[in-house]
């Protein structure tokens, strides 16, 4: 028997959980290549400002080490809400997007969006409940409603992977889920909803007992003139807006996701959350982070350039890139994915492969990292029968 295989006989003696036999984690390849491009990270360095202020309020963290941290991480929320304000006061400058005030009371944080998503899950999902979310979309969604024991329900998309207001309203209607996740911009397809989607949902989420959780990780990267589902956050109880520092941020590492919703959300958080669960070192570098929000965000702008000259030049290949809000595109048009994918590995270009025959998505990564894709992928575009199918 193989090592492998022997593992495997292992795990399937110990008393696991029967719904947890034979099932796979999350595991997006982490290989050290030159470009890495497969988890949409930002690939620019943190700058060196930002590391020497983020060290130096973690070595003060340090100091107190030995006392539990703040359980209610207020001064983090404080500058979170902050964060989103500022956002929020731009875009209703820029474009007339409705003008929403936040306080730390509205903002809830976690070890990264996905600690966050497991508290909303735990409060209102769980055992005998269902989360509903629309595939192709975030692949932890069903992972999330498994570690909670919850239904899984797959909604549908329309043609191009679209939904619209009364599609999503219908759906929820047919299956009364206690929790529907809409991801906007969404993963892996990049496409913003239309707040009209988030509002209709709302209102048959009030009908059927349901939380709204509108996935915003890659917010930051919306196209112009594309407002927030934060905006509609005023009157709207039963609705949760989740955002990340993972992203736009350059902050995945650090692992500080958060939530804007109703103060009685957050109550209804604070049940299920382990004590203490945000450490000092997690609150302190994400505090001195959001300090110096400018600066880690100063690429944002050319990683959008970035993804725009993506789907420029994607489509000048014949294939078929979607519209993107995020920082990534997702792309159709080939062949076969898998070739492809090993294709560009082969010129130390990691993408990512998301299951869908034809499709693969790429981060949009610095200029040198997005010209080594484009030109790996166009010598496999020369090459027509092994690269881009022909009817389209
Ligand atoms: C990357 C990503 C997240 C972020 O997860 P973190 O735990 O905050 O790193 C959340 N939602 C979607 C759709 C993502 O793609």
């Amino acid at each position: 028997m193989s090592e492998q295989q022997t593992r495997t006989s292992r795990l399937a003696a110990l008393p696991l959980r029967d719904e947890l036999r034979g099932q796979a984690p999350y595991g997006a390849p982490q290989l050290a290549v030159p470009a890495m491009l497969n988890v949409n990270e930002t690939t620019y360095d943190v700058p060196s400002d930002v590391v020497d202020a983020i060290a130096k309020e973690v070595r003060r963290a340090a100091e107190s080490l030995n006392r539990y941290p703040d359980r209610e991480f207020s001064l983090l929320r404080q500058k979170l809400a902050e964060y989103l304000n500022r956002e929020l006061a731009r875009d209703a400058s820029d474009f007339g997007a409705a003008a929403v005030q936040l306080t730390g009371e509205h903002i809830w944080a976690g070890n990264g969006s996905n600690e966050v998503m497991q508290h909303i899950l735990q409060a209102f999902a769980g055992p005998g409940r269902s989360v509903m979310s629309f595939p192709p979309t975030y692949s932890m969604y069903p992972l999330y409603a498994r570690g909670v024991y919850s239904d899984y329900i797959a909604g549908t998309r329309g043609p191009g992977y679209t939904q619209t207001p009364d599609d999503v309203a219908a759906q929820i209607r047919a299956h009364r889920p206690h929790v529907v996740i809409l991801c906007s911009p969404n993963n892996p397809t990049g496409t913003a909803l239309d707040l009209a989607v988030v509002e209709t949902a709302y209102e048959a989420a009030l009908d059927t007992e349901t939380m709204v959780i509108v996935d915003e990780a890659y917010g930051e990267f919306r196209q112009p003139g594309t407002p927030s589902a934060l905006t509609l956050l005023p009157g709207r109880p039963q609705l949760i807006v989740t955002r990340t520092m993972s992203k736009a941020f350059a902050l995945a590492g650090g692992r500080l996701g958060y939530l804007a919703a109703a103060p009685e959300v957050t109550d209804a958080l604070r049940l299920v959350r382990l004590p203490y669960h945000l450490s000092a070192i997690t609150q302190a570098a994400a505090c001195a982070a959001l300090d110096h929000a400018a600066d880690l965000m100063a690429n944002v702008e050319r990683i959008k350039a970035q993804r725009d000259r993506i789907v420029v030049e994607l489509r000048g290949m014949g294939l078929d890139p979607y519209p993107s809000d995020s920082n990534f595109v997702f792309f159709g048009g080939l062949l076969n994915e898998k070739d492809a994918w090993q294709h560009l590995l082969d010129d130390g270009v990691l993408v990512r492969d998301v299951g869908i025959p034809g499709h693969l998505r790429v981060t949009a990564g610095t200029e040198e990292e997005t010209t080594a894709f484009l030109t790996s992928l166009a010598r496999l575009a020369e090459n027509s029968t092994a690269g881009v199918t022909a009817e389209r």
